[in-house]
């Protein structure tokens, strides 16, 4: 009689077995995973350091036993690395991402608990994000989502590309005096063959790029709309990324103000002073490339975890790039107690809300 034979079983992507003495090997190289396997015979070690994400770990007790190691030993090792949750069933060659987003498939795997990257990539292609402000930070952002897969990117700046723009290198020479939705349309389909630029849709998540400082008024209605929303605020030499705003659940803008408010009184009329001038300067600062390249990044990153169901690290805080060097400083924030924007918890309220 012969034995059913088990299913394959895959350490998760990327990770690979490195051996470390003869008695001790090590799966993975990123703290956040990487274990060490101690206390190996040596047969057992030497099995265990060939071992990579393409090796099946079902048929390696089999192999161990062909090779004079200790076969029960080796299917123990295997069951802890499960455990661990540091393996995988053998993907469906039908459903694995290949092409652009394979790598970002073969991330999201190992992130995430149920090792599913294929399926956070697929999904994309539902998702709706609209990218407000298109110089080039907000290019940039709506460039790496389309190229990550985003089905639908709403596309919203008709001011014209201004020879400026053409600093972090997805605006052409060629574009300048075409409104920028426009050419990012182009940029878009260039990068994204398959991305939808055109029509309208439900956003799932707006990211607003504003210079000197966030729109108060915009932000109050996407509040009222209870769309999620990532704020960038580029300046001529820093830029903040975030907060990135689940209505009713994260600090919105307005408790960031009424935060900056309390420590300095004369914020409010700076902030007011902004916005009067928004309206008046004909020609908005310029971008530093490096600048809109490292924050294209993080903001995008940012949606693409919301969009996959985690909770975004910017969600109740904010990132501040400076140049010359691009050192990211975190600041954490709170939900103001006079702004009203989340229900304190056990407090009644009008409508239900998840949170
Ligand atoms: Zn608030």
């Amino acid at each position: 009689m012969t034995r059913p034979t088990p299913a394959p079983l895959l350490l998760r992507p990327g990770l690979r077995v490195l051996p470390r003495a003869d008695d001790e090997v090590q799966v993975g190289t990123d703290p956040r995973w990487a274990v060490r396997l101690v206390g190996l015979r040596p047969a057992e070690a030497r099995l265990w350091a060939g071992v990579d994400d393409a090796t099946d770990l079902a048929a390696l007790p089999a192999r161990a036993r062909a090779v004079g190691a200790d076969a029960a030993s080796v299917a123990a090792t295997v069951a802890e690395l499960c455990q661990a949750g540091l393996t995988r069933a053998r993907p469906d060659p039908t459903t694995t991402a290949r092409g652009p987003t394979a790598a970002d498939a073969a991330a999201w795997t190992l992130l995430r608990p149920d090792a599913t990257g294929d399926d956070v990539v697929a999904r994309r292609a539902d998702a709706v994000v609209g990218v407000v402000g298109l110089g080039p930070t907000g290019l940039g952002i709506a460039q790496h989502l389309a190229v990550a897969g985003v089905g639908r990117v709403l596309l919203d700046d008709d001011t014209p590309v201004r020879s400026p723009d053409v600093a972090a290198g997805a605006h052409r020479w060629a574009d300048v005096g075409v409104p920028r939705a426009a050419a990012a349309r182009r940029v878009l389909r260039d990068a994204a063959p398959g991305v939808h630029v055109d029509g309208d849709g439900d956003p799932d998540v707006v990211v607003v790029v504003e210079h000197e400082a966030a729109d108060p008024w915009r932000a109050a209605l996407l509040m009222a709309d209870d769309v999620p929303h990532l704020s960038v605020v580029v300046r001529v030499a820093d830029a903040l990324v975030g907060p990135l705003v689940r209505p009713g659940t994260d600090p919105c803008l307005r408790c960031l103000d009424l935060h900056r408010a309390d420590a300095d009184p004369g914020w409010p009329a700076v902030l007011a002073a902004i916005g009067r001038g928004r309206g008046d300067r004909a020609t908005p600062a310029g971008e530093v490339g490096v600048l809109a390249g490292a924050c294209a990044a993080l903001a995008a990153a940012q949606v693409l975890a919301l969009l996959a169901g985690a909770t975004p690290a910017l969600c109740g805080a904010t990132v501040e790039l400076t140049l010359p060097d691009l050192v990211a400083r975190e600041r954490r924030w709170h939900v103001h107690p006079g702004c009203g924007c989340v229900t304190p918890p056990g407090a009644t309220h009008a409508g239900p809300r998840e949170g």
